[in-house]
């Protein structure tokens, strides 16, 4: 269970944790519209301070997009309620958690009266997927279920009701003794991880799949990708990764704003390079957490000071 106290805001209110509550006939409960975010604030060598705010406050308005959903708060109110919450709830480093979502009126599928309710959360919550994965890499198999594919819902907006699928493959993953899951599309090459892009390294060089491979467009990343480019690797950002290469790849890492840098040292029992983190993904990784921690002052446009 979570930490239940602090406050969190909630449609312009700051509210006692316990008290964000919402109906039970929400539409986002029923039919899974709603859309969110998921950030990070890091405890820098200059203080608190928001990674990519900007680019995850874009990824949610444009989120609402295809729902024809209207977030009633502009980037500013969203940006000072984010960095209040930090202040009251005292929190040096945070998960952030943006969400907006249709809520009470009439239960039809159709949300026509619906409000848009918005929150944002804010909690400690250290390595997503363990401090030791991080050093060690993790076990991943890949699932029987695929991803939706772009066709049949819009897979670059980040919307709650997608998430089941996220967590019909992770926890498929976990009953079979597994830490995570790769998750295939529909035409059966390799999409991302249930909240988290892939990247594979051979032969010193990068590859990711491409943005129409059914993925969302991370900000990991595309953070790792700069990285990566500024340190002369050559990355390949849009191509189709099959499943069988997977298990040639000399490296193997998961991104994401929860999972940051996760090496990934098995696919399906089968040892991926050495089998433990490779040299090119402890490069980036060290890249990635001297850059969120400000230990360098490179891209300093990347982070909102608390
Ligand atoms: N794919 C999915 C399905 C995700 O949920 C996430 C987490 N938001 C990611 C990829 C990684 O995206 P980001 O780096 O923006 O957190």
């Amino acid at each position: 269970a979570m930490e239940d106290d602090g406050v969190i805001w909630q449609n312009g209110e700051f509210v006692d944790w316990r008290d964000a509550t919402t109906h039970v006939l929400s539409h986002g409960l029923h039919y899974g519209s709603g859309v969110f975010e998921g950030v990070r604030a890091y405890d820098t060598q200059k203080g608190t301070a928001l990674f990519r705010w900007e680019e995850h406050l874009d990824r949610l308005y444009e989120s609402t997009k295809p729902y024809d959903m209207d977030i009633e708060h502009d980037r500013e109110e969203l940006t000072e309620a984010t960095l209040e919450l930090l202040d009251r709830n005292e929190l040096e480093s945070a998960y952030i958690r943006p969400i907006a979502f249709y809520g009470y009126d009439s239960l039809g599928v159709s949300p026509k009266d619906c409000p848009t309710d918005v929150a944002i959360a804010a909690w400690e919550w250290g390595a997503y997927l363990g401090e030791e994965a991080l050093k060690n890499g993790i076990d991943v198999m890949v699932s029987s279920w695929r991803k939706h594919a772009s066709s049949q819902i819009p897979t670059n907006a980040k919307t709650t009701g997608l998430y089941v699928n996220s967590m019909l493959a992770g926890e498929e993953a976990r009953r079979n003794g597994f830490v995570e899951a790769i998750v295939l599309n529909k035409e059966g090459n390799v999409a991302e991880g249930p909240g988290e892009n892939i990247f594979l390294v051979r032969d010193d060089e990068i590859f990711t799949p491409g943005l129409s491979e059914s993925i969302l467009d991370g900000i990991t990343r595309e953070t790792v990708i700069t990285l990566a480019e500024e340190r002369g690797y050559t990355v390949h950002d849009n191509v189709s990764i099959s499943r069988g290469e997977l298990h040639t790849a000399d490296e193997l890492f998961f991104t994401g704003s929860a999972a940051e840098v996760t090496p990934i040292k098995q696919v399906d029992n089968v040892t991926i390079g050495s089998g433990t983190r490779g040299p090119v993904t402890e490069e980036l990784q060290t890249a990635f957490f001297d850059l969120v921690e400000r230990k360098t002052d490179d891209h300093d446009e990347w982070f909102t000071y608390v």
